[in-house]
């Protein structure tokens, strides 16, 4: 039998969370990341936005903004939310980032990481005598990256008609406004950004209605008062346009080891916050190897999954549309599993996760960054 390579943990996954949570767990301990394929360049963009603290981070460990496609930073946001008038907001600053760059930076640093072994592999390891085996390694601990995946979660919940976003875009021409733009709209809602040299608009909602015809689906913005969001933008026809991504809240129930990012709680992408908590987590993670700290790390991340909940619902119960059915279904949905109690903080300290004295609540930002202020940057 050929002996199998140890490491001390193992991360399946290399998306954004991942990454980082190999790259924190490799300052201390001999990690393995796997991936099934190498980041390569997708014609499909996807724009995204991160907090300039998140930004900060990703800097020091040595992602640059230029390969990120990151040129300025925005503070303005307009919101048709609640009302039908945007109204522009001036809050925290946050960077326009294409997930494909992000995730392709990130790789690169990785490679160049020692203590930290690539693998491409496309088997999930099994756990047999208190260790998970792989394709030639062991380790003592698992974190699942896998995304919405969910590889290791034997239970998923998520709404029972969830929700997609589909992009359109034009490239290689002069944003007017790369800020965020947002309003809701009865059957969801739609934003817009920018970044160098491409516009994007998100069209989101139950994939029935997106399934319409485009010159529908473009009617129906500015019957709701929404054409605002559209000017200056070519029809939902002639822009480019790709597959719809799922936009709903899923989290995992149940799942044989710990996760982060997406594979532990797939926020709606109404938060814009995916990334930072993804990023924020693995750095959790990756410090949770050993008992108190991993019960620690679990009240964290429940209470990460309430503050989320609490947030949307909050958001729910702000929107204009809110009883149209969809919001309502939504809504209730929401409803059903935001827990009672918010649990105890908790904070990362030097390497340590610590609990916060009693008095400071536990969770991120209050209501989601997309509408109101970005949410703190991970307490390392
Ligand atoms: C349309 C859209 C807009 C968004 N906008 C924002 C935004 O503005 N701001 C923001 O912060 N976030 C945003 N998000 C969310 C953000 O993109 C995600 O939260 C973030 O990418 C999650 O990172 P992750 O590493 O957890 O998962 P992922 O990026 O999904 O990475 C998971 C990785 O695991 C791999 N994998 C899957 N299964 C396996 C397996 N069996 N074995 C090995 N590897 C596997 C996948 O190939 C992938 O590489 C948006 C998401 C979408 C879809």
């Amino acid at each position: 039998v050929t002996p199998r390579e140890p490491f001390d943990l193992a991360v399946i996954g290399a998306g954004p969370a991942g990454i980082m949570a190999a790259l924190t767990a490799s300052r201390r301990l001999r990690t393995l990341l796997t991936f099934t394929a190498a980041p390569a360049a997708d014609p499909q963009p996807r724009l995204e936005t991160v907090p300039a603290s998140t930004l900060g981070l990703l800097i020091d460990i040595g992602a640059h903004p230029a390969r990120l496609g990151i040129d300025r930073l925005s503070t303005t946001r307009h919101l048709a939310w609640a009302q039908a008038d945007p109204q522009t907001l001036h809050g925290r600053a946050v960077a326009h980032i294409e997930h494909g760059a992000l995730v392709a930076e990130l790789f690169a640093i990785a490679q160049r990481t020692s203590n930290l072994t690539l693998r491409l592999e496309s088997c999930l390891p099994v756990m047999h005598d208190g260790q998970w085996h792989g394709d030639g390694w062991r380790a003592t601990t698992l974190v699942d990256a896998t995304g919405r995946a969910m590889a290791f979660t034997q239970k998923r919940l998520q709404a029972p008609k969830p929700w997609v976003a589909r992009p359109f875009w034009v490239r290689g021409r002069q944003v007017p406004d790369p800020s965020l733009r947002i309003a809701s709209l009865p059957f969801g809602y739609a934003f817009r950004l920018g970044a160098p040299g491409l516009d994007m608009l998100w069209i989101a909602g139950r994939g029935t209605i997106l399934a319409q015809s485009l010159p529908a689906i473009g009617r129906s913005i500015v019957a709701a008062g929404a054409g605002w969001l559209l000017e200056g933008f070519p029809t939902l026809e002639s822009a480019q346009r790709g597959r719809a991504y799922p936009a709903s809240v899923q989290w995992a129930r149940t799942s044989s080891t710990a996760a982060v990012g997406d594979a532990f709680l797939a926020r709606d992408i109404l938060s814009s916050q995916g990334i930072a908590s993804g990023i924020c987590d693995a750095m959790y993670a990756a410090c949770a190897h050993h008992e108190p700290d991993r019960t620690l790390w679990q009240q964290r991340q429940h209470a990460e999954r309430g503050s989320h909940l609490r947030s949307l619902a909050h958001l729910i119960g702000d929107c204009r549309f809110r009883s149209c059915r969809v919001w309502a279904e939504y809504g209730r949905f929401i409803g059903q599993n935001v827990p009672r109690s918010s649990g105890d903080a908790v904070a990362l300290r030097q390497g340590r996760i610590i609990r916060m004295p009693p008095g400071i609540t536990a969770g991120g930002a209050p209501l989601p960054i997309a509408l109101h202020e970005p949410g703190p940057g991970p307490q390392a």
